[in-house]
């Protein structure tokens, strides 16, 4: 007999019976995070193959530079504006709510700040793109330099001979479908992976931290809510016609994956399978537009460090005037591009916007409580509008096909 109950349902029954689990008994978590982690690991190894395979073979679709180019520029056009209307979004509810004016929170003990504290430059956004040992960056995960040898390396294929031109075209396109194979299995294993994840998340953070922590979780809450239901699908359904909440029903298994695992990149590999065969999005733009966006393009992370550094400037008592608010977007956004798709990396970001507006770093300290539940929110924000980005330029390259599955 087969099996009856649809994946996404058995995903949701996942996500509540491992958040209950955790909750109600704790003692066995220690268990159920080995199941979480294998998960967690058979998402991680597809990534680097997948993003490689999926870009390289996403040029050569294409078939010219001048047609990578065109899809590019769209690409990041949408990037940057939905960035900044998730900061806006969120600037405007921080400074009207005021979380932090009703707060009394102190840093908790055993909080190690400076740890937390990242060296970044911002010209390391622009060094750290080319590799110095490809096999290294693989290695080590480091997703900017795989794309841009991708890029370049698909770029030239197309520069080569026939032969050698049709034979790595093949090489490359079969490669990414073994890719995509191993996906579909991984897939099979969701709901107990995200029950397990569930499971371990609240039982180790448990509920109590957000007595403290209500005004300021409710605030980038309420933004990502506002960016997520009505923004993106505004935005999705003004450009394409398309049903934005059809849209969002086809995609909820990625969107519950990237909820529970925290991480754009581990979810890739589904959202690059969902929006292909749910949606109809053609190989050659999810191959290309979801890669790049999962670890560029971060608007629930956008929107939250704008809200947290507000917060933490109102929990001091520090004003900060327009200026120091336009520093706070702009940094955001350069800090959402810069942050790894991976769980956490946006509070370890925090940093380099506490810094520029010259507020204590201690004030990471005073939100790094409900962190770990806002991550999974923004996370699934990310990769929605990484899904949004896709549909919308698949839209623009070909509107006559777009989306046979809406
Ligand atoms: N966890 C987020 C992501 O993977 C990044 C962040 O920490 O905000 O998209």
């Amino acid at each position: 007999m087969k099996n009856k109950i649809p994946l996404h349902v058995q995903i949701i029954i996942g996500v509540v019976l491992g958040s209950l689990g955790g909750v109600l008994f704790p003692q066995f978590s220690g268990f159920v995070k080995i199941f979480a982690q294998l998960f967690l690991k058979l998402l991680k190894m597809l990534v680097i193959p997948l993003i490689f395979t999926s870009l390289v073979s996403g040029v050569l679709y294409s078939k010219d530079a001048a047609s990578v180019g065109r899809m590019s520029f769209k690409t990041f056009v949408y990037y940057i504006i939905t960035s900044l209307l998730a900061i806006l979004t969120g600037q405007i509810l921080v400074n009207i709510l005021k979380p932090g004016v009703k707060a009394s929170v102190k840093i908790p003990e055993g909080v190690d700040v400076q740890h937390l504290a990242t060296n970044f430059s911002y010209s390391d956004i622009f060094t750290r793109i080319v590799p110095d040992n490809i096999f290294q960056s693989m290695a080590k995960g480091e997703v900017l330099p795989v794309i841009f040898f991708a890029l370049i390396t698909g770029f030239f294929i197309l520069k080569l001979k026939t032969e050698h031109k049709d034979f790595l075209t093949e090489f490359f396109e079969s490669f990414y479908s073994l890719m995509m194979k191993i996906t579909e299995f991984v897939i099979l294993l969701a709901p107990y992976g995200i029950f397990a994840l569930l499971y371990k998340t609240t039982a180790e953070s448990g509920l109590s931290v957000f007595k403290t922590l209500f005004f300021y979780f409710f605030t980038v809450l309420s933004g990502l809510i506002i960016h997520f239901f009505i923004t993106l699908p505004f935005l999705g359904y003004v450009i394409t016609g398309k049903n934005p909440y059809a849209f969002m029903k086809k995609m909820i298994t990625p969107l519950l994956t990237a909820f529970s695992t925290s991480s754009s990149s581990a979810t890739l590999p589904l959202t690059i399978k969902y929006l292909q065969e749910n949606v109809g999005v053609p190989n050659r733009i999810a191959g290309f537009v979801l890669p790049l966006g999962a670890t560029i393009n971060m608007d629930g992370t956008a929107l939250y460090e704008c809200v947290a550094v507000i917060y933490i400037a109102q929990c001091y008592g520090i004003h900060l005037t327009f200026s120091q608010q336009a520093v706070v977007v702009i940094t955001s956004l350069l800090v959402s591009i810069g942050a790894a798709g991976i769980p956490m990396a946006g509070l370890v970001m925090m940093s380099i916007i506490l810094k520029a507006v010259g507020l204590p770093l201690e004030g990471i300290g005073l939100i790094i409580a409900v962190d770990r539940f806002l991550d999974m929110f923004r996370t699934a924000t990310n990769v929605f509008s990484d899904s949004t980005g896709a549909l919308i330029i698949s839209y623009l390259e070909d509107k006559d096909n777009c989306c046979p599955g809406l």
